[in-house]
């Protein structure tokens, strides 16, 4: 508990100036690096400064699962527990050690993340600082989170999951009626679109998947309140709005280097600084990140909302377009909550909408990136459990 309210406060008041921020940065840079010898993927640098760490990526920390953990724990059986996890909740890892799953995006291994009792409090202290005051806090009785996959563990009393694919998922929202709702995009358009009142909502935030800027209006006016983003990943909670609605890289926890992209775009390598137990250190996202300048006066790094993956840009020679860009160029012509997918390709770009009405202008509005086109059937399966608009077919 106390561990809980503490992470509560620190991450409700961080450093205010970006001097005070890079001073906590490096003690507990230092404290982490205590743990290094119980890695074995990082024991050999456990003298050596973050520059001259190697960079992983995100595939080589799922294959080195069980080296990047300080306790030598097996890959194959902290899976069984993330699955057992989203069943029926059974702890079954030593130490109270529990693991989870990632959303994914669709082939390839998915993430797993394991945390110990201690790990999981601070987890929720933050959360709770980084998006709540305390009087807010105190009056929240009901806080809805929808999830491809609920993990049991982290279900309070005053927290309820609800799953993506439950059948009854939006009823179930609206019956419980949340004062504060966490879903991906996707779950949001559709209680926006079907009109279904949420009479106690007092915030709403969203994550795992973009949003357009046509998509965010649509919503806010919708649903009566502003969706702001959350940037969580199996890699950590990574970032939160502040009270302008920008999005803020929670650097009091975390060292964020830049890998440039191409113009003020980057790749985040993070170093995770409170993980004790799965160590996640100069780690490469695949995220699509932008600086941006917010008023607040926050000395924590703003970024725009996650644009895309980087495995999602499209390449033709010298021409690249980021994802953010096809957004940008099809968001005011196709109504918001309407489906729709862009994939590039080395011959061009392929579409798929299910409205055939969006057909002509989703033609109309990619014909900018000067390639040709073509019309795919569009499957509701392409945007589950992720809803990804845009994308690269190798
Ligand atoms: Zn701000």
């Amino acid at each position: 508990m106390l561990t809980a309210v503490s992470a509560y406060f620190s991450a409700r008041w961080p450093p205010q100036s970006r001097s005070g921020l890079e001073q906590q940065q490096l003690r507990l840079w230092g404290r982490l690096q205590s743990r290094f010898a119980l890695s074995p993927a990082l024991a050999s640098y456990a003298k050596k400064p973050l520059a001259e760490l190697p960079v992983i990526s995100t595939a080589e920390f799922r294959d080195r699962f069980s080296d990047c953990t300080t306790q030598g724990l097996d890959a194959a059986v902290a899976a069984d527990a993330a699955l057992a996890a989203e069943t029926d909740g059974r702890e079954i890892l030593p130490g109270g050690l529990s693991a989870g799953f990632s959303t994914g995006t669709g082939g390839g291994t998915r993430g797993l993340f394991v945390a110990s009792p201690v790990e999981r409090a601070i987890y929720g202290g933050r959360l709770a600082g980084k998006l709540f005051g305390p009087l807010e806090l105190a009056g929240l009785t009901r806080i809805g989170v929808c999830l491809r996959a609920p993990n049991r563990l982290y279900e309070k009393r005053r927290v309820r999951f609800f799953g993506l694919a439950d059948g009854d998922r939006d009823t179930a929202i609206a019956a419980w009626d949340p004062q504060v709702l966490i879903a991906p995009p996707q779950v949001l358009l559709e209680l926006a679109d079907a009109g279904r009142p949420l009479p106690a909502l007092r915030r709403l935030f969203y994550g795992a998947e973009t949003l357009n800027a046509a998509e965010r209006r649509f919503i806010t006016t919708r649903l009566g309140r502003r969706p702001d983003p959350i940037y969580q990943a199996t890699e950590g909670f990574l970032g939160a709005p502040c009270e302008i609605g920008t999005l803020h890289l929670n650097e009091d926890a975390l060292i964020v280097e830049r890998a440039p992209l191409g113009g003020d775009r980057f790749q985040p390598i993070v170093t995770d600084l409170l993980r004790r137990t799965q160590l996640v250190v100069r780690l490469k996202l695949d995220d699509i990140l932008r600086p941006k300048t917010c008023a607040c006066g926050s000395p924590l790094m703003a970024v725009h909302p996650v644009e895309g993956r980087v495995q999602d840009i499209w390449r033709w020679g010298e021409q690249v377009v980021f994802p953010g860009d096809v957004e940008a160029a099809v968001a005011t012509h196709i109504a918001p909550g309407h489906r729709w997918i862009a994939i590039g390709h080395s011959g061009g770009i392929a579409f798929a909408c299910e409205q055939d009405a969006d057909a002509p202008r989703l033609a109309g509005a990619l014909a900018a990136f000067g390639r040709k086109l073509s019309r795919e059937p569009y499957d509701r399966g392409l945007d589950f459990p992720k809803r990804r608009h845009v994308r690269w077919r190798p």
